[in-house]
């Protein structure tokens, strides 16, 4: 895949978001059975309605596995959710596969080692304010939130505003 040097956000239609420490603050809570449960932000959950309702479209890649995620994936009309990936380089080419989207109309936001791969594939790569260096490094755009604490709805207001699509979000909830 194309290696992209110059990072463009102004044809985003397809946005990755990783799980742990992006849209959660990275706790991993599990009850006596073993079962995640996660604490998801509400303010990220508008933000990707938002970005869902203007005609774009998210996926998920996760390196763990858990029915919250496809809950919440579920809630807020994720199309592609790819869980337990062990290499997320390679569940990016996947997601190529099956989204039909180009990499060079993906944005990718995320917190730690794992991410790079993804990152260095995609047109626009994101990182949160708290992600590991090398993550950070690879950024186009870091955020001043926090994962799990708006760094999603952050991002995403981001890339409406690269794509100018900023105000049709925002008269969807009559806010302009
Ligand atoms: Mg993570």
């Amino acid at each position: 895949l194309t290696k992209h040097t110059t990072h463009d956000a102004t044809k985003v239609e397809l946005l990755v978001l990783d799980v742990d420490g992006v849209l959660t603050d990275g706790s991993i809570t599990l009850d006596h059975e073993g079962r995640e449960l996660k604490r998801f932000n509400a303010s990220d959950g508008l933000g990707m309605r938002a970005w869902t309702r203007v005609g774009l479209h998210l996926a998920i890649i996760t390196g763990r596995t858990s029915g919250a995620v496809l809950h919440r994936a579920a809630d807020l009309g994720v199309a592609h959710v790819i869980q337990g990936s062990k290499d997320k380089g390679a569940a990016l080419d996947e997601l190529v596969r099956v989204s039909r989207v180009d990499p060079s109309r993906m944005a990718f936001l995320g917190d730690d080692w794992p991410d790079v791969a993804p990152m260095r594939r995609v047109a626009y790569p994101m990182a949160v304010m708290n992600a590991h260096e090398r993550v950070k490094a690879r950024a186009a755009y870091v955020t001043e939130r926090a994962g799990g604490h708006g760094a999603v709805r952050e991002a995403i207001e981001h890339l409406l505003r690269a794509r100018g699509l900023m105000d049709r979000a925002l008269d969807l909830y009559d806010a302009r």
